[in-house]
């Protein structure tokens, strides 16, 4: 089977129940964002400037768990800002695990292999020694981190350990050069693979999560899962990326880009995605077959918000995880109060020019998992029930990373230029760095 069993039947059930029951808006997923604060500030996040405000509010671990409770999502996506910073981030993960629900953390991965860390410390004893030499050998972690795995953990707090019920879900949109220049973080996407060898010799799950921009070529995110199949990842999540407004403004104001130039429009989507059917055949790609259709430009799809609902430090965030018209105390409350039918795109006609671009998973997958067409229930069906795709080992193959590895990072001209005698940069004043970083990045785009 493509998913594991267990978490089909899961989601199966709920689908059921509410269609049993004649409840019409339900979530599927719920979207938790228990902080907004980020380590990163990747080119293209609507959240960390959306909500720059309140960056360093948090919901407390409660109000998480029952926002779960509230929308009675069978599944639920931690993510951010970075989930990992939550300084509970244990405690919820262990909590929604105590609901039966099925977790994702959306990670940047910069502080996955930390926790995996935290967990060996918790479980350690000699046994796992043929472990930690594994790991040593791969240099997944140093003589001083196994050393302080030895000791054990000191305190009793829960950590995060393997469990077919919760999944890394590791952000990752192209190979080195690519990725690290959307993370704006050279050395990102290096840590990032080395946190999924770990998590795969641990037994995690492991999915990840793309979103595709402008300068993402087709045939890179075709070695993208080439590469990451090759490691035994899990699943893949990809989506469109969305021009989110604080996003855009940024992005003209800080890089110096106009949006046009980032962001997919929908028949630039389509063109991106024609292949998706056969990735998905390939590679472990979540999401429903409608979907992949909708994107790859064969089939219009009708927005379903209201299935995969954001839950942040404001409120229940309306209409979708990307745009913002309000915020809502309780769940139900933003069900009955906002008016749906002013949202999405209808037969190629958008009904609010918000929507016209808009292709993203978290409005139109579960549009296309809810699907109410006997043929269109068959090839859900058909597509979750196949053989799931073998690793793609040839894909160890490719050529990953092509960027800060070699030395070739999309900084490198501009460490060059700044640590340079003055005539270039000036002298190693750092203060014309962002300049000289838009004109690198405009100059690579022409
Ligand atoms: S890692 Fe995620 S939350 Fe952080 S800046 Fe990047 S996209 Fe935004
Ligand atoms: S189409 Fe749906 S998910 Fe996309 S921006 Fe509009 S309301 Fe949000």
């Amino acid at each position: 089977m493509r998913f594991p069993f267990a978490l089909t039947a899961k989601i199966a059930a709920h689908i059921v129940k509410q269609k049993l029951t004649r409840t019409t808006k339900f979530a599927l997923v719920l979207q938790l964002e228990p902080l907004h604060t980020c380590n990163l500030t990747c080119t293209g996040c609507g959240r960390i400037r959306e909500y720059s405000t309140s960056l360093k509010d948090m919901m407390p671990l409660e109000d998480c768990l029952e926002a779960a409770v509230e929308c009675d999502a069978p599944m639920v996506s931690i993510c951010g800002g970075e989930p990992l910073i939550y300084p509970k981030i244990e405690e919820l993960v262990a909590g929604l695990r105590q609901q039966k629900r099925i977790v994702y953390i959306c990670t940047n991965g910069m502080f996955m292999r930390k926790k995996m860390r935290d967990y060996l410390a918790g479980i350690y004893s000699p046994a796992l020694e043929p472990k930690l030499e594994t790991l040593l050998d791969q240099k997944l972690i140093s003589t001083k981190d196994a050393e302080t795995i030895r000791k054990g953990k000191s305190d009793n707090r829960p950590t995060i350990g393997p469990s077919k019920w919760m999944y890394w879900n590791v952000h990752i949109d192209g190979l080195e050069y690519t990725h690290d220049l959307i993370v704006e973080r050279e050395g990102v996407f290096k840590e990032c693979v080395e946190a999924i060898k770990m998590a795969k010799i641990l037994g995690y799950q492991v999915a990840t999560n793309t979103t595709v921009y402008k300068e993402a070529e087709v045939k890179e995110i075709e070695q993208m899962f080439e590469f990451f199949s090759s490691l035994e990842v899990d699943a893949h999540t990809i989506s469109p990326g969305y021009e989110y407004d604080a996003a855009k403004k940024d992005m003209v104001k800080r890089l110096g880009k106009q949006p046009e130039d980032f962001f997919l429009t929908r028949k630039m989507t389509r063109e991106k995605f024609k292949d998706m059917e056969k990735w998905a055949d390939r590679f472990t790609i979540i999401g429903t077959r409608v979907y992949q259709e909708f994107l790859a430009g064969k089939r219009e799809l009708t927005c379903t918000a209201w299935a995969i609902p954001t839950r942040n430090v404001r409120g229940w965030k309306a209409p979708c995880y990307l745009m913002t018209d309000g915020h809502y105390p309780r769940y139900q409350e933003m069900l009955e109060k906002v008016d749906w039918e002013k949202y999405g795109v209808v037969d190629g006609v958008a009904r609010d020019p918000r929507c016209e671009n808009c292709m993203v998973h978290c409005g139109y997958d579960p549009s296309g998992a809810l699907s109410t067409n006997l043929s269109d229930t068959w090839k859900n069906m058909a597509y979750n029930f196949s053989a799931k795709p073998k690793p793609y080992y040839a894909g160890k193959s490719v050529n990953a990373f092509n960027g800060f590895s070699i030395g070739k990072g999309h900084l490198a001209e501009a460490k060059a230029a700044i640590n340079s005698p003055a005539g270039s940069c000036g002298s190693g004043d750092s203060s014309e760095k962002e300049k000289l970083l838009a004109q690198i990045e405009k100059k690579s785009q022409s």
